[in-house]
């Protein structure tokens, strides 16, 4: 990093006010950022009580020994409880918890009575394998009712599950039933994937004969989702349904202290080697809970919530399976892609089950900007009321987008900025209170401390830019690595003493509102400037040719780094740039748009764009296409011929 302190060229002057239905009913209003501010440590106390609790805690933080907080200490609790059993005594069995949506269509909905009695069968066939509180589980499905009866089931008996997202390779579910050192592996035969049914547990059979592996996992317990042909390996492996079914349906729920460990999630891998990242239990739902409450403005009795993410990812854990259900919520749970059968299906499903609260990713949205608008306008999408997106900066052009097109240019987006580490929603827009800016997550919520520092670890001023930190602990924040402290402090904890580094470039506007800048591993330098990649990418996005950007610095010997962009064209590529016209008038864009260090030296189009499984564009990876090296590792790339695809574009590829 260079010591100017990262380019501040983005100027946004759009503003929208959340509606006043929104205001009138608003879950949150102003007041909690103001008795939050007043007594950080007695807001989240009072979020704790949320929750029921076995024992009410009576400490709130322990920051005796920094960086490993507890949270909630001296209470007891049981997080299953919490997201199921409470609701039915509370009088809501009846009451639809997951809608799910398989995709051959088939649909199926449980209630809150009829989720405690699997989860309570779950939970003794676990028990009936000798699983116990603290040893761990992994657990690799597809996205189906069974994976949140399992991850409830490991919670409620108090062993921590590790989810290893489905689409992963025998040999990263090998290192990470490894790294956990998991006990018992919960899978399915399969789970339907573009049109078809793809297999899984011959992924789990290859990872078990792995060595580190082999030996270390007693059973694995099989949910038959697709019916197709499976290895199998009687006396290790066993059908769930035949497991689950004849277990008692009732089953009482044990407390756990406030800091058992509730799940180990990798991280998405983006930037490297993933890492095992440590929640626990009390303090983690309770920021899962209000959060979900205060973000998404959910109203139990009457929302119908959907996150289209999957549960591999800390967005699933968070807020498909914990946030929601502890909160009553009714959602849905969706098991394939968003262009299965046609590019329509998301847009049905909202229609069909009356969605009214959606939080999806910027990858997602940016692809259906590219199929067009007139596929969402042939759906009634009317019931929608908060749009939520995670994942990556939202460029502007495609908040814009998702409110117009999705929300009918009516509903608060809310661009909500969080990572594995922090467990859940740390910088946010509420949708009754805050004034939106398209492309800025705004302001931390009531209750979290963040801001931007320098390189010297200072606060920098309103209209700068520099690193995002986290100035305080926060209920649902990473205990540490799994297994491994001293690459919690050095990750976490080293960069700026005392404060969370979160490995984000940030800037704050004159109004103090922050904006998200991408990984401070792809900021470039440009003649001694820090240009943003998500800045550049935002003005490319801006012109109306453009689906989706990434933006990278390559090498150069006379500006240090050179901007090199790579793009999606609206309507394909078909659309073509033959004499070259676009690319000098997209060049031209970016210059007025920014300025004109900002200017991209190269401008390539190309057919897609490399990302990670999790929907993430893996810069790297174009940083090595454009300084014409050798590529980095591709393990965690969703698709590797996208690399061939893009390096045969290449003026001089042959
Ligand atoms: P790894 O840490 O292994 O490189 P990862 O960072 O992609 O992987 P996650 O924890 O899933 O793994 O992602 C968190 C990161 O995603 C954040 O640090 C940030 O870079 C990005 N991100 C998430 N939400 C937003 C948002 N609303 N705006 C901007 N960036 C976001
Ligand atoms: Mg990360």
């Amino acid at each position: 990093m260079g010591n100017e302190s990262l380019a501040n060229l983005m100027t946004e002057e759009r503003r929208f006010a959340p509606p006043a239905e929104v205001v009138a009913d608003a879950n949150v209003t102003a007041d909690a950022y103001t008795a939050a501010a007043e007594d950080r440590l007695g807001f989240w106390a009072e979020q704790a009580r949320r929750l029921s609790w076995e024992t009410e805690p009576t400490e709130v933080l322990d920051w005796s020994n920094p960086p490993f907080a507890k949270w909630f200490a001296d209470g007891r609790i049981n997080v299953a409880y919490n997201c199921v059993d409470r609701h039915v005594e509370a009088g809501h069995g009846d009451r639809v918890a997951i809608h799910f949506e398989g995709e051959p269509g088939d649909s199926r909905s449980l209630t809150y009575a009829e989720l405690l009695r699997e989860v309570s069968q779950a939970a003794h066939a676990l028990t009936e394998l000798g699983v116990e509180a603290g040893d761990r589980v992994a657990i690799y499905m597809p996205m189906i009712p069974e994976t949140v009866v399992a991850m409830l089931a490991c919670a409620r008996i108090g062993a921590p599950h590790s989810v290893v997202f489905g689409a992963f390779s025998a040999d990263a579910l090998a290192t990470r039933i490894e790294d956990a050192d998991a006990k018992v592996v919960i899978t399915s035969d399969g789970g339907y994937r573009r049109g078809a049914p793809s297999a899984l547990k011959p992924a789990v059979d290859e990872a078990l004969t792995r060595p580190g592996v082999a030996g270390r996992v007693r059973n694995v317990l099989v949910v038959r989702r697709t019916g197709q042909d499976i290895p199998w390996q009687d006396g290790r492996d066993l059908w769930w349904h035949e497991m689950t079914e004849r277990q008692p349906a009732e089953h009482t729920p044990q407390a756990f202290d406030a800091e058992h460990p509730l799940f180990i999630l990798y991280t998405s891998g983006t930037t490297g080697k993933p890492k095992g990242i440590l929640h626990t239990t009390g303090g983690y739902l309770t920021q899962i809970a209000y959060t979900h409450h205060a973000v998404f403005d959910l109203k139990p009795e009457t929302d119908v919530y959907w996150c289209t993410a999957d549960v591999g990812w800390v967005t699933g854990h968070s807020y498909i399976v914990y946030g929601p259900l502890a909160n009553g919520a009714t959602e849905v749970l969706y098991e394939g892609t968003p262009n299965t059968p046609h590019n329509g299906r998301w847009w049905e499903i909202v229609q069909k089950y009356g969605v009214t609260l959606l939080y999806t990713a910027p990858t997602a949205i940016r692809a259906c900007m590219k199929w067009g608008d007139d596929i969402p306008a042939r759906f009634d999408l009317s019931s929608l009321r908060v749009l939520g997106s995670v994942g990556e900066p939202i460029n502007p052009e495609a908040w814009i987008w998702y409110r117009k097109h999705i929300g009918a240019d009516r509903t608060p987006v809310v661009d909500t900025w969080w990572q594995t580490e922090t467990g859940g929603i740390m910088i946010s827009p509420l949708p009754g209170v805050t004034l939106a800016k398209p492309g800025s997550a705004q302001v931390p919520l009531p209750g979290i401390s963040a801001t931007v520092l320098d390189d010297e670890g200072n606060e920098v001023p309103d209209g700068s830019g520099g690193y995002l930190a986290l100035t305080e602990p926060w209920p649902s924040m990473l205990r540490t690595i799994w297994g491994d402290d001293q690459r919690y402090l050095d990750t976490y904890w080293s960069r700026f003493p005392g404060r969370y580094f979160a490995g984000d470039g940030a800037k704050k506007d004159d109004d103090g509102d922050i904006w998200l800048l991408g990984r401070v591993d792809d900021v470039m330098l440009v003649s001694g400037h820090n240009i943003s990649t998500t800045e550049v990418e935002s003005a490319l996005v801006s012109h109306p040719r453009i689906a989706e950007a990434a933006v990278v610095g390559a090498t150069d010997p006379q500006t240090t780094q050179a901007i090199c962009a790579f793009v999606i064209l609206r309507g394909g590529s078909d659309a073509g740039d033959e004499d070259g016209a676009l690319v000098e008038e997209l060049r031209k864009h970016v210059a007025k748009v920014l300025g004109p260090i900002a200017k991209p030296q190269r401008i390539l189009p190309v057919e897609e764009l490399p990302k990670t499984r999790s929907g993430k564009i893996m810069r790297r990876l174009l940083r090595d296409v454009a300084e014409d090296r050798e590529l980095g590792d591709m393990t965690t790339l969703t698709d590797a011929t996208v690399m061939e695809l893009i390096q045969a574009k290449l003026p001089g590829a042959s």
